[in-house]
C-alpha cells in the first residue's frame, strides 16, 4: 500500500471548498510492520545510547494502553537486551491486550501504584529493577527527552525527501517530543501542532526549546544552521511553528459527539485510512473544520499519521468505525 493517501474531502461537510485543497496523509501508520507510527523513531537514539553504554537492560515506563509501551515491547524483542517495563496501575489478572502483547514478546512487566509510578527513576520500583539488574538504560515515558526529539528529526528528514513539496504540515502531540523533533527539521514547511492534551498552551514554548537545543546539538546529520547566530535560530522556528490547544475534544483520551460523527464519516469516505481515538483522529477533526469554514490558508497540506491504531483495544468496539481491532 502506498505511504501516500489522498483524503477524499467531500463527504465530510466540504463539498464546495473540497475542490481548492489537497489534504495528503503521510502513512506511518503503515511502517513498521510490529512497531508503526512516531514511537518507533522515538526510540532509535535512545536504543543506539544503550548499546554505547553497554546496558544490558532496557527499561521504560507507561500506561496499560500506551502506544509506547507497545512499540518498546515488538522493537525490543529483537536486540540483545532484557527488556523491562513498569506499568502505571495494577496488573489486572486479564492483562490488557497491549501488556498481554509485551508478556509475549518476553518483557518483564512491574505493577506499580500511581503515586509510586509519579516519581519516575526515582520511585521504589525503579529502584527495585537497578537492584536486580545489571546496567540498566532508562527511556523516559513516552521515548522523551533529546534522544526522542532527535529520533523524530531524522523521521521529518526522510518523509520530506519522500512526500515532496506542500504549504503546510500537521502533526498531532501528547508530550511534543515529536512536534519538537519535526520543528527541528529543516525541510519541514510551516508546522501545524494539534494537543491531545486539555490545558496544553504552555506547550507550545516548551516544543520550541526542545527543536531549539536539538539544533544546537551537533548530532547527526546535516544542520543548515551555519551563518545564522542562535536568535535567528530561534526565530526562524517560531515563524514556523503553530501551536492548537482547543482540539482536545473533552481531553486526553476522551470524546465528543462531534468526533464520533466525523470519524463515522471518515470511515465511510477514507475507509482505507484508519485513524486512532487519542491522537489523530482529533488533529484530522480540526483541519477539516477549519478547510470547511475557509480559515486554512494552505493549498497543499501533509498530514502526519502518526499510527496508535492499536490504541483502539482500550475502547469499545462499538466506538471503533475502522474496525481495525
Ligand atoms: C504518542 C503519540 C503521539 C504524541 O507523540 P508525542 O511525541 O508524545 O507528542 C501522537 N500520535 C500518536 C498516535 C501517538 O501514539
Amino acid at each position: 500500500m502506498s505511504l501516500l493517501h489522498s483524503v477524499n474531502l467531500t463527504h465530510l461537510g466540504m463539498e464546495a471548498a473540497a475542490t481548492e485543497y489537497v489534504l495528503d496523509v503521510y502513512r506511518g501508520d503503515l511502517e513498521h510492520d510490529d512497531a508503526p507510527g512516531n514511537k518507533w523513531h522515538k526510540l532509535q537514539y535512545h536504543l543506539a545510547e544503550a548499546k554505547k553504554r553497554k546496558a544490558k537492560v532496557v527499561a521504560t515506563f507507561g500506561g496499560p494502553f500506551s502506544n509506547h509501551l507497545h512499540a518498546f515491547g515488538n522493537t525490543l524483542e529483537h536486540l540483545p537486551f532484557k527488556a523491562v517495563a513498569v506499568i502505571r496501575g495494577e496488573l489486572h489478572p486479564i492483562l490488557t491486550p497491549t501488556l498481554r502483547d509485551m508478556a509475549l514478546r518476553g518483557v518483564e512487566l512491574w505493577p506499580t501504584s500511581r503515586s509510586d509510578y509519579r516519581l519516575g527513576q526515582l520511585s521504589w520500583v525503579a529502584n527495585e529493577i537497578n537492584r536486580n539488574n545489571e546496567k540498566v538504560y532508562w527511556i523516559p515515558e513516552g521515548g522523551g527527552g533529546l534522544l526522542g526529539v532527535l529520533g523524530c528529526r531524522d523521521w521529518a528528514e526522510n518523509i520530506a525527501r519522500f512526500a515532496g513539496q506542500y504549504d503546510a504540515w500537521v502533526i498531532s502531540s501528547g508530550t511534543g517530543t515529536t512536534a519538537a523533533g519535526f520543528l527541528a527539521c529543516h525541510d519541514t514547511p510551516k508546522l501545524h501542532v494539534f494537543s491531545a492534551l486539555k490545558g496544553s498552551q504552555t506547550q507550545c514554548q516548551e516544543i520550541h526549546s526542545q527543536a531549539l537545543n536539538a539544533l544546537l546539538t551537533n548530532r547527526g546529520s546535516g544542520l543548515d544552521n551555519s551563518g545564522l547566530n542562535n536568535k535567528a535560530i530561534a526565530e526562524r522556528l517560531t515563524d514556523k511553528l503553530h501551536f492548537h490547544s482547543d482540539s482536545h475534544e473533552g481531553g486526553y483520551a476522551k470524546s465528543s459527539p462531534a468526533l464520533k460523527e466525523f470519524l463515522r464519516e471518515f470511515a465511510v469516505s477514507n475507509a482505507d485510512c484508519c485513524l486512532d481515538p487519542v491522537y489523530t483522529s482529533k488533529s484530522m477533526l480540526a483541519v477539516v473544520r477549519a478547510m470547511r469554514s475557509g480559515e486554512w490558508p494552505y493549498q497543499r497540506t501533509l498530514f502526519i499519521h502518526t499510527g496508535g491504531l492499536q490504541g483502539w483495544r482500550g475502547f469499545s468496539a462499538q466506538n471503533n468505525p475502522f474496525k481495525v481491532f
